[in-house]
């Protein structure tokens, strides 16, 4: 009689033992954090040095232009066995850290988290306390309590997950970071999703999985600033109404139509005005109105198709997301197992 073990059976059954053989990796997307990556390190070493289980930190240095890709070689230097690192050769955002750092990660548990202490380490272990407990459960996502920023920001955060939650069949959770720990069956879906524009927060939701919200504090900022300018965040706002819901367009075929339905009607109501009751319209400052009007609307559902249009070109030309630099304490291909 042959016995046959899936490896997802083996994957439950080690998490549910929650035996040593557990990898945890942290992925750690770092852009000018020059004074924050060491800082860093050591809050995780004092909260992950006595565990369980064998961890390792996967930083990916997007670019800096400042001295994080020192502090991160010294790291790597003299904790070969814990700290690998990506250096990008530019800014390629945050996303794209991301992306890099779970194509390199080995960890049977993985966890997305700053570099700028904001998502406190201890939560990050809590987080992981409740998915080794829970052998369904497939990601612990900490949701941020309460937000210490401005009230237009905080505004507009709210206003983008009504829209969002209105358009798009995913379901977007207000708060929800990508501060999140997740088992290697979602880690592998992600990697399955090979599209340019990547919004993390979609994607999570997009991939489904059992999830457990977790409400945290986020600390502030250990050191530097927000990477986030408004203008920033309207940006990456508008790339996740993009990639998540196709109802704009829509909109643009449903306005058309309305349109074109009540011009019809008015054409008919002049038209009999006309013939039957001898009524010149005179409409000149009326004219003017409605040719702005449908001058302006006409170019708006144009802009909006060419932003799809130019998604769909980027993504055509099949550029790499990110170019890597280079890597320390990195397997590469031949070297995997
Ligand atoms: N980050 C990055 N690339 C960027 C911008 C940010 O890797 O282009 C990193 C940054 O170093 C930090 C994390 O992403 O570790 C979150 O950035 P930030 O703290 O600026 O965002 P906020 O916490 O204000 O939302
Ligand atoms: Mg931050």
């Amino acid at each position: 009689m042959r016995l046959s073990i899936a490896a997802s059976d083996i994957y439950c059954l080690k998490s549910k033992i929650g035996c040593v053989e557990v990898l945890f990796s942290l992925i750690v997307p770092c852009f000018n954090e020059e004074n924050g990556v060491a800082p860093f390190f050591e809050a995780v070493r004092s909260v992950f040095g006595g565990a369980d289980f064998s961890y390792e930190v996967v930083f990916v240095n997007d670019g800096s232009a400042d001295g994080t890709l020192r502090g991160l070689r010294k790291l790597a230097a003299e904790q070969p066995d814990i700290v690998r690192v990506i250096s990008f050769s530019r800014n390629f955002g945050k996303e794209a850290a991301l992306l890099a750092g779970l194509q390199q990660a080995k960890g049977d548990i993985l966890c997305f988290m700053d570099a700028d202490l904001q998502h406190p380490p201890d939560i990050a272990l809590d987080m992981l306390g409740k998915l080794r407990a829970a052998p369904n459960l497939d990601c612990v996502c900490a949701v941020q309590e309460e937000r210490s920023e401005r009230r237009l920001t905080r505004l507009l955060k709210n206003s983008f997950y009504k829209i969002i939650n209105k358009l798009s069949d995913v379901r977007f959770v207000s708060g929800a970071s990508d501060f999140r720990v997740f088992r290697r069956p979602v880690a592998n879906a992600l990697l399955s999703v090979t599209e340019y524009y990547r919004f993390s927060k979609g994607l999570f939701s997009w991939v489904g999985f059992e999830t457990e919200y977790y409400p945290y504090r986020a600390a502030p900022r250990r050191s530097g600033e927000s990477k986030w300018s408004l203008i920033k965040l309207m940006r990456y706002a508008l790339d996740g109404i993009l990639s998540f819901t196709t109802v704009p367009l829509r909109a643009a075929v449903v306005a058309g139509l309305i349109t074109s339905l009540l011009s019809i009607i008015y054409l008919l109501v002049v038209v009999v005005q006309k013939l039957f009751f001898s009524i010149d319209v005179p409409g000149y400052a009326t004219i003017v109105t409605l040719i702005l009007f449908f001058g302006g609307a006409q170019l708006f559902f144009i802009g909006i198709v060419g932003e799809y249009l130019a998604r769909v070109f980027t993504q055509t030309k099949h550029r790499p997301a990110y170019i890597i630099r280079e890597s320390i304490n990195i397997q590469t291909e031949g070297e995997k197992s």
